[in-house]
This record gives structure tokens, sequence and C-alpha cells, in this order.
């Protein structure tokens, strides 16, 4: 007998963190180690947002507010969704939580029964899969690989649809390979999906400010209408704003939907952090030049890594057309051993002998359930990214 759940062996603990916990380590016995593995901004909160939490916790906003957020917020993200989006969402059709992540949460465990399928494209974001498991739903997943864009097509949806198919989840762009859906690929998979009434779409817009080369993003809900009312628009600060640490996310959706979220929330965490949610008002409502700044810089650092990566023997990286990651094929090295003597059978390999080799910390693939991979992040200033991609070369040329 154990006192843990059964619930609980049928998630992993985050991948993510396990190689962090490595790299720190290794720092800790005095190794130079370049983590370019994290998924957060490198940036500061831009200072008007600081400036309004000060000056919330100075004007006693210190309280409980609402579960689903204050109005306030509600008003702010109402307007965001109208002006980005050309959505309208009422207030009472908007949720606030803890980071994009609990929104996830708190749709799938208010909507799934046991058997309940949830599609979701491979590469994805690791916690999709444990969050439909822990919610006693059952993940779907089709693997979607470079020769595709890394995108889901009309013809795989359509032949993964059940009676049981409850959701699919699109995150665009996405994490770990930074691939985007424009207006006319929602628009064939939302033919598929006007045919199958039975399907609800959470669309994961998180890092809808990072597109490159001057794509022009669109989400579900917007490109057709008639989804509207069972699609959940999700997004929020941490990735637009680098506000990874005052955990706000938000979604608007139809109001049985945000009705049963909140409720789920009011029995779990209740509202998130009332002075994050005044700051969340001034990154929404105040001026946009930081986000933009942030984009130019992470362009910057793409085509740099890309270049180093697409000359590096044994490595081939498709260009992200968003986000901060990059999602190399790997595939090349395998069978090769290290300088070090370590024979390479897997993406796994490769990133342990990376890091344990020459000092760089990165993620593998099967992590985000798409083995032959691995994701650097571009989350990291530029010196130490070009200096990450030179120990790269250096590994991958010493391959024998
Ligand atoms: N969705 C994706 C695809 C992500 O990569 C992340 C963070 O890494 C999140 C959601 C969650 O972000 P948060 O909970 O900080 O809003």
């Amino acid at each position: 007998a154990t006192a843990i759940a059964a619930r609980l062996n049928r998630i992993s603990p985050s991948q993510t963190t396990a190689m962090r916990q490595r790299a720190q380590a290794l720092k800790a016995e005095g190794r130079d180690v370049l983590a370019i593995s994290s998924g957060e901004p490198d940036f500061e909160t831009p200072r008007h947002i600081k400036d309004a939490a000060i000056a919330a916790i100075e004007a006693g906003e210190t309280r409980y507010t609402d579960i689903s957020g204050t109005l306030a917020l509600r008003r702010a993200v109402a307007q965001k969704f109208k002006r980005d989006n050309g959505i309208i969402y009422a207030p009472d059709e908007i949720i606030v939580a803890t980071g994009g992540k609990q929104v996830i949460y708190d749709a799938l465990t208010a909507t799934l029964d046991p058997g309940d399928e949830v599609i979701i494209p491979t590469p994805c974001w690791v916690s999709y899969p444990d969050i439909v498991r822990l919610a006693d739903g059952e993940p779907v997943l089709l693997p979607c690989g470079p020769n595709q864009g890394f995108r889901l097509t009309p013809e795989q949806l359509e032949a993964a649809i059940t009676p049981r198919t409850k959701w699919l989840i699109i995150n665009n762009p996405g994490n770990p390979t930074g691939a985007a859906y424009d207006a006319a690929e929602l628009a064939a998979l939302a033919e598929v999906l006007l045919r199958h009434p039975q399907v609800m779409i959470l669309t994961d817009d998180i890092y809808e400010k990072l597109l490159y080369d001057g794509r022009v993003f669109a989400t579900f809900a917007q490109v057709e209408p008639r989804l509207r009312d069972r699609t959940v628009t999700m997004n929020g600060c941490s990735k637009a704003y680098a506000m990874t640490g005052w955990r706000i996310g938000f979604a608007g959706a139809p109001r049985f939907l945000i009705k049963a979220m909140d409720k789920l929330q009011g029995q779990s965490t209740s509202n998130t952090c009332s002075i994050a949610q005044a700051a969340a008002i001034a990154a929404l409502t105040g001026p946009q030049e930081a986000t933009e700044e942030m984009r130019l810089a992470y362009l910057r650092r793409r085509d740099m890594v890309v270049g180093m990566l697409n000359a590096t023997p044994g490595l081939h990286c498709h260009v992200p057309e968003g986000a901060f990651y990059a999602f190399p094929d790997m595939t090349a090295c395998i069978g090769r051993t290290t300088a070090g003597g370590t024979l390479l059978e897997n993406d796994w390999d490769f990133v342990f002998a990376l890091l344990s080799e020459n000092g760089v910390a990165t993620v593998h693939g099967s992590a985000f359930l798409f083995p032959g991979h691995f994701r650097i992040s571009f989350a990291a200033d530029d010196a130490a990214l070009a200096e990450a991609c030179r120990r790269i070369a250096t590994f991958c040329a010493a391959l024998r």
C-alpha cells in the first residue's frame, strides 16, 4: 500500500524541470554550464507594470477578488480580445487564472469524464497529456513532423475524431517547435470541426505576440465564428510581458464553460493574486513597446541560432515561425559516439552527454512526445546563446 493516489501514477514530473535540476547540480560542482533549456523570457517585467503592482499594494488591493478575476481585469481582457483578435467576449465570458496552465487544468478537469478523448498534435507542450490524464481523459497524440511544418492537417484531424472526442488542443505558435498556423490553415481545420459538434477546441495562444517574418496572428474563434461557442481562447501575460512569476493566465469562452471553470477554481485556488491582477491591467492596457522590443530580440537570436545549427553537421533545424524555441532534428547523430565515449542511442543520450561533456543544457524531444530532436530556448542572452551554439557544434564535430 502507498499513501499516494493512483491518479498520480498516471503523470510524470515535468521533464524540463529534471534538466534544470541536473544543470544546477553541475553548476554547484563549479562547472561552467550554459542553460538554454528554460521556457521563460530572460527579460525583466516592464517598469510600468511593476509600478502598477506597487500602487495596488499601497492602495490596499490586497484582498480576495471575484474567483474569475476582478471586473476591471476581465474588462481589460475583453478589450484585448476585441483589439487584437476581433472577438467580442462579455466580462462573464472571461476567466482569469493562476497562469495559462490553470486555465487548461480548469477547462479539462471541468469537462472530461473517464474515457473521453483529447486530440493533441505532437510535438507538444509537456503539460497537455499529463493534465488530460490527471482529469481522467485519454490523450490521443497525433505526430506532426517537420515534413508538414509541425502542423496538424485536416485529414489527420478528421481521421482521429471519434464519438468520444471531447477536445482538440491547438498551440499557436507552438512550444517546442515555434510552428504557427495562419488563418487559412485554421479555417481548413475548422471545416472539419464544424462536422463534429461534440468536439470543443482549446487554443493555447500564449505565444501570440511572438511571431516573425511578417506573419499575422489568427485564432479559431476569430477565423470561424461558428466555433466560438465551443472554443476556449486561452492566453496570458507570462510570455508577452515577461511575467512568468506573476501567474496570470486568462481565457474567453462560452458562459457554460466559464461557469464550470469558475466553480472548480472556487474550490481549488479561488482568485489568482490581487496584486498580479492589477499589474495585468497595466500590461494589457498600457504601452506595448516593450513586447515589441523583446520580439525583435528573439527574432535576432532565432536567426543566429538557426544559422549556427544548420551549419553544424549532424543537425537540421526547421525555421521557427514564432515563440522562442528551436527544435533541431538530431537523428543523424544516433548510433555515434561522443568525445567522452558515450554511445548516443537516442535524444536523451544526446542532451545528457551535451550537458555533461560540453556544459550546455537543452531539453530532449521525447519530453515533448517527439524523439529524434531537442529543444533550444532563445530566451537567453545573445552571448550565452552564441557560445552554446559553438559548443553544440564542437560536440557534434567530435562524434565518431
Ligand atoms: N502553454 C504553453 C505552450 C507554454 O509553453 C506555457 C509555459 O511554458 C504555458 C502554456 C503556461 O504558461 P503560464 O502558466 O505561465 O501562463
